[in-house]
């Protein structure tokens, strides 16, 4: 499949990996929006939040009880924001599923 990040998934490109096992992925966001700017995506090709099923919701509860600990790995103890846009309207510009951590600043309060 042409996608830009299952094929990050398979080591295809390159990327700078935070967090790596048999069902997700974490790496560095290549456009940074805040000091810590972490991608987080399951390694099976999800479009989006609207692809979330029963069969795969185990992979985004996985991807939720390691987030805290890419958080607490990467010094956030002040805080961070989860962030997963879905669809146009929300400027979704990768078409698989992923879930942004921002932090190491205090951020904008504005949510949209
Ligand atoms: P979206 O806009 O879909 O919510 O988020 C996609 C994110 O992927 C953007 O923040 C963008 O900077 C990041 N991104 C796009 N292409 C690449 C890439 O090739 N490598 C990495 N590490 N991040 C990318
Ligand atoms: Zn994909």
């Amino acid at each position: 499949m042409d996608c830009l990040f299952c094929k990050i998934a398979a080591g295809e490109i390159p990327s700078t990996k935070v967090y790596e096992d048999d069902k997700i992925l974490a790496f560095r966001d290549i456009q940074p929006m805040a000091p810590t700017h972490i991608l987080v995506i399951p390694k099976e090709h999800i479009p989006s939040v609207d692809g979330i099923t029963p069969e795969n919701s185990h992979l985004v509860a996985h991807i939720f009880t390691q987030i805290p600990k890419i958080a607490s790995a990467e010094g956030l103890v002040n805080g961070y924001r989860v962030i997963s846009n879905c669809g146009s309207d929300a400027g979704q510009s990768v078409p698989h599923l992923h879930f942004h951590i921002l932090g190491g600043r205090a951020l904008t309060l504005e949510m949209a």
